[in-house]
This record gives structure tokens, C-alpha cells and sequence, in this order.
């Protein structure tokens, strides 16, 4: 039987624990995140650094993009949602009027992955990422910020 030290078998749990992308998730981020005007793409890829490099944070979860850009008929299928089809509502534009649906894309959408694989659009955690955004680039705004239709996933320049 080997003795493993208490911090090295601390280090070890937490390594098991730091949520993790599997090559395809990862393909898809790199995917998303080119479709994004470099402004924001930039600003997303250093607030990720941040996060990532924060030792509490990173257990917590890792930050996703869940979309960047949209078709105008995949905005018009997201706008009967709610209207003319079950569900909530998720926005108030219809198809070319989001900043989603231009290329490269001035808009994206972010989630966290945590380490049992779910997919969690905690607010709290959402507000800490808009803080790292806000920092990288002062022109990110964060649907968190608005007044009428919160849209806390939403980060746009
Ligand atoms: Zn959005």
C-alpha cells in the first residue's frame, strides 16, 4: 500500500472533481467561438482564462458557449416559443432582427458545464462571468443588465 500525502491526495480529488470538455464539446467551442466579431471573442476567451485560472471558480464549473450565431429560421422556431408553440417565452425578436443572426456574430450566449456533465444557467454564476466580461472589454453588455426581458445567458458588443 502506497501513503499519498494529504495535499497531494487533496490535489487529486480535486482533479477528479474540475469539470471537464470532452474533445468534441471542445471542437465545438473553438466552433462557436470563431463565429464571434473579434472584439467579443476576445473579451469571452480572457474572461474564460480568468475564470478558469481562479482555483474556487474553476471547480465550480467552466464557462460554455451554448450558441453564437443563429439562422433567421432557427430565430423565427425560438420566437414561436411561447406564442404559437409550447413553452417559455426566450425572445422577443423574430428572424434577422437578433444580433445572433449576423456573420461574424456580434452576440453569444453563455452557460456553465459543471463536473457531473450537467449544463446549469445559475445566475449567480452568470453574474460573476458578466463582471470578468464587463472587465476584459467595456463595451460587452450583459442581458443581465436590462430592464424589460432579462436574458442573463446573453453578452453582446
Ligand atoms: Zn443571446
Amino acid at each position: 500500500m502506497t501513503v499519498v500525502p494529504n495535499n497531494k491526495l487533496l490535489e487529486r480529488q480535486a482533479a477528479r472533481a474540475e469539470p471537464k470538455l470532452s474533445d468534441k464539446q471542445q471542437r465545438s467551442q473553438e466552433y462557436r467561438l470563431a463565429q464571434a466579431v473579434p472584439s467579443l471573442g476576445a473579451a469571452y476567451a480572457q474572461a474564460r482564462a480568468r475564470w478558469i485560472g481562479d482555483p474556487v471558480l474553476r471547480l465550480v464549473g467552466v464557462p460554455i458557449i451554448t450558441e453564437c450565431y443563429r439562422s433567421a429560421e432557427r430565430q423565427d422556431e425560438l420566437y414561436r416559443q411561447g406564442r404559437s408553440k409550447p413553452g417559455p417565452v426566450v425572445t422577443y425578436k423574430r428572424g434577422g432582427e437578433s444580433k445572433h443572426n449576423h456573420l461574424p456574430c456580434p452576440a453569444l450566449d453563455v452557460a456553465f458545464l459543471l463536473a457531473d456533465g450537467s449544463v446549469s444557467w445559475s445566475g449567480l454564476l452568470l453574474s460573476k462571468f458578466a463582471r470578468l466580461m464587463k472587465a476584459a472589454d467595456a463595451r460587452v453588455c450583459w442581458g443581465g443588465d436590462w430592464r424589460r426581458f432579462k436574458d442573463r445567458p446573453h453578452f453582446e458588443v
